[in-house]
Parts: C-alpha cells; sequence; structure tokens
C-alpha cells in the first residue's frame, strides 16, 4: 500500500476522552472511531488488525478439529424463554420488536441458536464429538461501555460450542480449547494466563478464563509467578489424544492463578511468599463445561450406544477478538506508540522514502515495494511529501515491527537503514539484503 493512495487518519492530538494507552493509540493511529457510545467504525487499520486476528483464531480452531459457521446477529426471543434466560440475562441483552410485534434481541451470545441447531439436525451418538464456532458481532448493553474496544456494547467474539455424549468427552473438549487458546494467543504475540474463574450468568462447574496481565486490566488477579514462565512454544499436539492435551492442561493449571471471584487466600498463602503476586488483568477470553443445562432445558437428547435418550453434555468456549487489540496494545507499546507483534502487524515493514522526488530514491523505494509485494509480503510506503521526522512519527506511532528507510546519502553507499520498532536498532544494508531479511523474519524464503 502506497501512504499517498491509502485512508490513515493519524490524529496529532491525544484525545481526550482516551483514559488507556490503547485507546489512546487506537483512536491516533486511525484505527477506529466511535460511532456511540462503546460502538465503534473499523478504519482500514484497525480492520486489518482485527481480520488478522481472526485469522488466527479461525487457523487455530480448525486445526483442533474444530467446524467453523456463522449464526445471526439478531436472535428470536422464544428460544431464549426455553432456557429461561431471556428474563434472568437483565438489561445487557438489547431487545428489539419487530413489524409483527416479535420479540428479537441482538445476541449476547449464542448457546440457545446453536442448542436449537443441534437438536434440530443431531439425534445419534454417532454424530459425536461435535464442536462449532463461529466469529460473529455480539451486543450487550453495557452500563460503563469503556476503554475504547476493550469493553464495547457491539464487539467481536469467537464462540464455539462442543456436544459430546458423556462427560469425560466433554472435558476433552475443554481441554482441546484450553490448547488451542494458548496457541492463538502466543501467535498473536501475548503472554495469557488460564486462571480459574466463575461461571456467571452462564453458569458451569469448570471455567477458566484467560488473562493478559496489564495494569489497565478490569480484574484483579493472584498467581505464583512461576507460570509466567510456561512457554506453548511450536510443540507438536494431536488434538485426538486425550492425555496429551490433559497435560497439558495441567501443566499450564496446576500452580495457583485465580481471578477475585474465585480467590482463596488460604491457598494462596501455600505458595512460597516470594512467588506470590497480585496484578491485574485483561481477560481474552472464557472456556466453559456446563454440562447438560442447556440440552435439558432445550431437549438436545441423541440416542445413546444403548438406545436410551440422553441429553448431551456441552461446553462453551469465547474469545475477545476485538478487545484483543486493546490487550495487545496495553502489552506492546512504548511512548511512541504501538509495537506490533509480527503475527498480527497491519503491514510487514514500513519504506520510509528520506527523498520523495528524487529519481533515486524512488527507484530504490518502488523496487523494495515490488519485492515485498511479489514475495507476498504487505508494505506501508510512505511516499507523501511529508518532512522526514513527520513520517517517522507516524511510523513509529502505527507500531509496524520493521521500517526502511530510503535515502540518496545511503544510496550513494549502496545502502538502506533497517530499523527493528521494538528494540529501535538501526543497521546499514543493501536492499536485496533488507528484503532477504525481513521475508526470514516471517519465515518466507526470499527469491
Ligand atoms: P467481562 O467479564 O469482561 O464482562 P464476560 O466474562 O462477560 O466478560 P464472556 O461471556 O466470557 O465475557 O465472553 C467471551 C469474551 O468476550 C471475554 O473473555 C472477553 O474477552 C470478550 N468480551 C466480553 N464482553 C466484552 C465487551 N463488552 N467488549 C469487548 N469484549 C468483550
Ligand atoms: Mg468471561
Amino acid at each position: 500500500m502506497r501512504l499517498s493512495r491509502y485512508f490513515l487518519p493519524v490524529l496529532k492530538e491525544t484525545p481526550s476522552e482516551a483514559q488507556i494507552v490503547s485507546h489512546r493509540y487506537m483512536l491516533r493511529a486511525g484505527m477506529i472511531k466511535q460511532a456511540s457510545a462503546g460502538i465503534y467504525s473499523w478504519l482500514p487499520l484497525g480492520y486489518k488488525v482485527l481480520r488478522n486476528i481472526e485469522r488466527i483464531v479461525h487457523e487455530e480452531q480448525v486445526r483442533a478439529g474444530h467446524i467453523p459457521m456463522l449464526m445471526p446477529t439478531l436472535q428470536s426471543a422464544d428460544l431464549w424463554r426455553e432456557s429461561g434466560r431471556y428474563d434472568d440475562y437483565g438489561e445487557e441483552m438489547l431487545r428489539i420488536s419487530d413489524r409483527h410485534g416479535r420479540d428479537m434481541l441482538y445476541g449476547p451470545t449464542n448457546e440457545e441458536l446453536i442448542t436449537d441447531i443441534f437438536r434440530s439436525h443431531v439425534s445419534s451418538y454417532r454424530d459425536l464429538p461435535l464442536t462449532l464456532y463461529h466469529i460473529q458481532w455480539k451486543f450487550r448493553d453495557e452500563i460503563r461501555p469503556r476503554f475504547g474496544v476493550m469493553r464495547g456494547r457491539e464487539f467481536l467474539m469467537k464462540d464455539g460450542y462442543n456436544f459430546d455424549l458423556t462427560k469425560e468427552d466433554a472435558l476433552h473438549a475443554y481441554n482441546r480449547h484450553l490448547v488451542s487458546y494458548l496457541r492463538s494467543y502466543e501467535r498473536m504475540g501475548l503472554q495469557a494466563i488460564p486462571m480459574r474463574a466463575d461461571g456467571g450468568p452462564i453458569g458451569g462447574d469448570y471455567t477458566h478464563e484467560f488473562l493478559v496481565l496489564a495494569e489497565t486490566g478490569e480484574s484483579e488477579v493472584f498467581y505464583d509467578s512461576e507460570i509466567t514462565d510456561l512457554k506453548f512454544g511450536d510443540r507438536e499436539i494431536d488434538y485426538d489424544d486425550v492425555a496429551q492435551c490433559q497435560a497439558v492442561l495441567e501443566e499450564f493449571t496446576s500452580r495457583y492463578a485465580r481471578t477475585d471471584e474465585t480467590h482463596d487466600a488460604a491457598l494462596f498463602d501455600k505458595v512460597p511468599e516470594a512467588r506470590r503476586r497480585s496484578a491485574r488483568g485483561i481477560e481474552v477470553g472464557q472456556i466453559f463445561y456446563f454440562g447438560t443445562k442447556y440440552s435439558e432445558a432445550m431437549g438436545a437428547n441423541v440416542q445413546g450406544p444403548d438406545g436410551k435418550s440422553v441429553p448431551v453434555h456441552m461446553g462453551s468456549h469465547g474469545i475477545g477478538v476485538s478487545r484483543l487489540l486493546g490487550a495487545i496494545i496495553e502489552a506492546s507499546h512504548d511512548e511512541k506508540g504501538i509495537i506490533w507483534p509480527e503475527g498480527v502487524t497491519p503491514f510487514h515493514v514500513g519504506i520510509v522514502n528520506l527523498k520523495t522526488g528524487d529519481a533515486e530514491a524512488d527507484a530504490a523505494c518502488e523496487s523494495l515495494y515490488k519485492s515485498f509485494t511479489a514475495l507476498g509480503l504487505e508494505p506501508l510506503y510512505d511516499d507523501t511529501n511529508e518532512r522526514a521526522g513527520g513520517k517517522f512519527a507516524t511510523m513509529d506511532l502505527i507500531g509496524l515491527p520493521w521500517r526502511i528507510t530510503v535515502g540518496p546519502r545511503g544510496l550513494k553507499n549502496g545502502v538502506v537503514e533497517l530499523t527493528s520498532r521494538r528494540t529501535g536498532e538501526s543497521e546499514e544494508l543493501p536492499p536485496e539484503q533488507a528484503v532477504a531479511r525481513i521475508t526470514a523474519i516471517y519465515g518466507l524464503a526470499s527469491a
């Protein structure tokens, strides 16, 4: 993308309504614009990152054997009356009536709708196990929408639902979700710690929340510091291997890590004092096993191997896709702006032309641009006439992990400058080598 043709409405001033750094930077970098309280338009740069996060979530869910689909945002109230949640859900639910006076709602979650789909089409244990998921906009009329996309009213969520014959099978599904979530967050450059949580309005006996540690987080958390040393890394996982998935769950949940809702001071005191931490965290996901709560209420039964009809065991599993943009920025920024992890960056590399209009500099930038594009990488080329200082400030603000600076002086010696956004370190090297370096970083072979 050439910046002269892009839509990147960067703000010079710090917007006064933004209280936390991720909200400030998302507004300043022209990623989002508030449409009304807690509801945002996703401008091109923000939309790109949102799609990148979504892609990672999809890839990891499919890898785990879960099946993508799409359910609507608007739902009929009748289904929610069957589960009893139409009245229970309270004022967070946006209720609408259509022209015929039928009660509708904008889905805050989808247990009822998916259970209805299941009971209409599945009747035998032979069709199990089954896990379906979608990534769809939700609406919750939060009493205090704030912090930008962090606590919106309209927000993008991945929600998945497993259907299993037995509790044992459903707990394997729970473990698969835990493993796939650990992988997903790490690919986004995040450490998200599974913590024992509370069932809330969905209810449930087994539930973990995934928390990103950050001072601005809304949750109070307590944990054994050893847990922050755990890395999932690139280990191979066979998602059908029950013991292997269970071992990952045990590895990542055996140390003390709880939110304030389930915090147990006496148990916490058993952690050696030097390792006891209390901090704040951002909830970026949650997994639940809730047994037959919805299947019983809504008659989602299957015929078991013995011919008897039994309600299925279910769980639901959510990732806060749009909230993740805020969480990643909270975890990865400096005083100049955002620092995107390579896994989610909106453009792979920025190209800064120090002297637009200079034939040699223009040609060198064009050549870099074409090389990256041919390799399947997306550069953002600042070909505008802005002065160098302004170009650097914009690149630093929008946080591309790598920048190549091209100017007549360097070109005389056959070099350009490659700069890491994270460390600020720069290196001079011939343009072809800069391309090779960047392609290697993104795991591609250069031509
Ligand atoms: P919270 O406690 O933050 O209100 P929740 O526990 O009610 O969230 P879940 O039902 O577990 O949310 O939804 C799954 C995920 O969706 C959450 O882990 C969170 O990342 C995200 N999420 C929930 N509410 C919002 C919101 N208002 N804005 C943005 N993301 C949200
Ligand atoms: Mg939750």
